[in-house]
């Protein structure tokens, strides 16, 4: 059987590969070797980026009212209530929902399994990768249920323990700090006062957290530091921390435990056929919510670039910017989460849990996601913000505005004259007066996945021409 892109896995990275290639009109085959979607436990949290990108693909309006905001953390200690934080969200400018939405990875994969559905695409479900070899004309794979399948590309989103990077030697070396935490989702029985914020508790230690979570249900984290631990044990814990309070889990939904690895791949793909994405090609601890977040971003970054490459002509270089772009953020994510992990323990001076905030404060661009840029400083290579403004006579948003198929070229204000683009681009004009004061008076073109392009004043046509032209992009302005 011949297809576009074959993608090996269907965890909330592949479902997402699957599903954006969907919309940009590839063929795709998605396999897993599970039965299903997750139905519990793992990532419990979508932060403020992943939510602007979901608006673009219409997966926000279901899954937003399913989960629940939360952007503070606060800081416990030995009962009484220290501090209270939520700078860095509130200060975040150009976006709409300043918060961690907190919902866990089951929600994200059950709706994006049932998109794949309805786009003709469900996954192959209790099927593996048995072979995978690269052609001249692209790849061949043969599944564990005997189908042998040909297609341009391929995606190993196969999680941490790839088949495909290990099939194709990636390098992939990993640190253990020898950190293991327990994590307990389920439904409390406690008189301690809940609010639905992020709570690390400062005791001995800071190794226990609280997350509110979508529903009835709340998560523990607890470190342990060995992988022999029973639930009792875990849960003494969490009631010496929230001492003098009384805590007990009603209904327990999930109880398991991991120990902290931290990796990045040496190579995101091979000769721009085969990539790796998600856990496939990055893994680091869960602290400040990354892993999910940064493996949806990978999907968002790479499937425009093929789609721009296989139906709008342009240079398949464009390619090389997947892992030049990605793999800088997953190295700045292992540095976040592996310093918030270690500052988990020790501390001098008794203020861990004071400490772990701060340090969430400093890396916060990480942990909202809203500091990912791609390139050096300035407009171009930085997130475009989101801004109300009028359309056809009502109030409409720059991100449930954009299309992932296409570039869109804002206009922030009157052009001397008309400019012609490409059909992959969309124009939008925008009354400056509605526009963000950095964008007014500019063109701003917008790649797919919300990045800006490249910007240039309106009023000159020569510049603007030329930035909008340049010689690796697939723009071809007549
Ligand atoms: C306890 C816990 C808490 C976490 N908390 C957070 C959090 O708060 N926020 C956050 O952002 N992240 C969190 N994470 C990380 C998050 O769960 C992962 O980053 C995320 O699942 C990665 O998605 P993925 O699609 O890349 O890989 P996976 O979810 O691992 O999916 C890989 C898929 O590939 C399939 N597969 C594997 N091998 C084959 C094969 N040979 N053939 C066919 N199919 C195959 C598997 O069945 C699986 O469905 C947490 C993880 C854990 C364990």
């Amino acid at each position: 059987m011949e297809t576009d892109l074959i993608i090996i896995g269907a965890g909330p990275v592949g479902l997402l590969s699957a599903y954006l290639a969907r919309r940009c009109g590839f063929d795709v085959v998605i396999i897993d070797k599970c039965e299903g979607p997750l139905q519990v436990g793992r990532a419990d949290a979508l932060n403020a980026r992943t939510l602007q990108l979901f608006q673009i693909v219409d997966l926000f309006d279901e899954l937003y009212p399913q989960g629940k905001p939360c952007n503070t953390s606060s800081v416990w200690a030995d009962g009484r209530f220290v501090s209270r934080q939520s700078e860095w969200w509130d200060k975040l400018e150009g976006c709409f929902h300043k918060h961690f939405l907190m919902l866990g990875q089951s929600f994200v994969e059950q709706i994006l399994d049932r998109k794949l559905k309805e786009l003709e695409s469900p996954v192959r479900r209790e099927t593996e990768v048995e072979s995978l070899e690269m052609t001249d004309q692209g790849c061949r794979v043969v599944t564990s249920d005997g189908s042998v399948l040909t297609s341009k590309y391929v995606i190993g989103a196969d999680g941490s323990r790839s088949w495909v990077r290990n099939h194709l030697n990636i390098p992939f070396s990993i640190v253990r700090p020898q950190i293991v935490w327990a994590v307990i989702d389920g439904v409390l029985d406690t008189d301690f006062p809940k609010v639905p914020e992020i709570i690390v508790f400062q005791n001995e230690t800071s190794d226990v957290a609280w997350i509110p979570r979508e529903g009835d249900i709340d998560r523990f984290y607890i470190r342990m530091d060995t992988h022999d631990f029973t639930y009792e044990q875990a849960l003494e814990r969490i009631q010496k921390a929230v001492q003098p309070h009384r805590l007990d889990f009603e209904k327990v939904v999930w109880f398991s435990q991991f120990s902290v690895k931290e990796s990045v791949a040496a190579k995101y793909g091979v000769d721009n056929k085969v990539f790796l994405a998600g856990d496939a090609c990055h893994i680091h601890s869960v602290n400040g919510g990354q892993g999910l977040n940064t493996g949806l971003a990978d999907a968002f970054n790479l499937i425009w670039k093929l789609n721009m490459v296989e139906h709008h002509g342009a240079d398949p270089e464009l390619l090389d910017s997947y892992e030049n772009e990605r793999r800088p953020v997953a190295l700045s994510v292992i540095d976040s989460s592996g310093e918030l992990v270690r500052a988990t323990k020790y501390s001098d001076q008794g203020t861990h849990a004071t400490d772990y905030v701060k340090i969430v404060e400093r890396r916060a661009g990480n942990i909202t996601g809203m500091g990912i840029r791609y390139g050096g400083e300035g407009l171009e290579g930085s997130r475009l913000h989101d801004f109300e403004y009028q359309s056809e006579g009502r109030t409409t948003r720059a991100y449930s505005n954009l299309d992932y198929t296409k570039f869109t070229l804002f206009l922030f204000g009157e052009m001397d004259q008309e400019i012609e683009v490409p059909e992959f681009v969309r124009v939008v004009k925008v009354d400056p007066e509605n526009a963000p004061l950095e964008y007014q008076g500019k063109a701003v073109l917008t790649r797919p996945d919300a990045y800006i392009q490249a910007v240039a004043p309106l009023q000159n046509t020569e510049e603007l021409t030329k930035k909008l032209q340049p010689a690796s992009s697939p723009f071809s302005f007549r």
